[in-house]
């Protein structure tokens, strides 16, 4: 997939605007990915998210299938000892790809039955029901 994203530090920017969170604040402990319940099911883990974008690895990170597994319950939000929320990192970098123009530019509704699964639904009404 691929996604028009002027600069490398795009996404980031993007994200930490979204997200309100300070993405270098995460020292990278792990207790994020330990005690994550959907972590079996990731191919990177959740303290590997926010790596990638400490690094900018923009392609790595967009093609992922962890973003859209994320079941948003806040675990790794709880664990953290920094006080960085990935579940809102998490919802930033979902928002960013449902909201960036294709290179080929397909319309809306086909990108919402390609990118836009159940858990995305499930995640937004957790974060206004909790
Ligand atoms: S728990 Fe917090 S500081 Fe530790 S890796 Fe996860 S996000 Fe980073
Ligand atoms: S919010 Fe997402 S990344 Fe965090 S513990 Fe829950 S499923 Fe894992």
């Amino acid at each position: 997939m691929r996604l028009v994203l002027k600069r490398q530090d795009d996404l980031l920017k993007k994200v930490e605007e979204i997200s309100g969170e300070n993405v270098f604040a995460c020292y990278q402990c792990g207790k994020c990915s330990a005690g994550c319940p959907m972590s079996t099911e990731m191919d990177l883990l959740p303290n590997q998210v926010i790596r990638l974008l400490q690094l900018g690895a923009n392609e790595q990170l967009l093609d992922c299938r962890t973003i859209w597994l994320c079941a948003s319950c806040f675990t790794c939000t709880a664990r953290c000892p920094k006080g960085v929320s990935l579940t809102r990192l998490m919802e930033g970098v979902r928002l960013v790809l449902l909201r960036t123009t294709k290179e080929d530019q397909v319309s809306p509704k086909e990108m919402e039955k390609e990118f836009l699964p159940q858990v995305a639904l499930i995640s937004a009404l957790r974060k206004f029901t909790t």
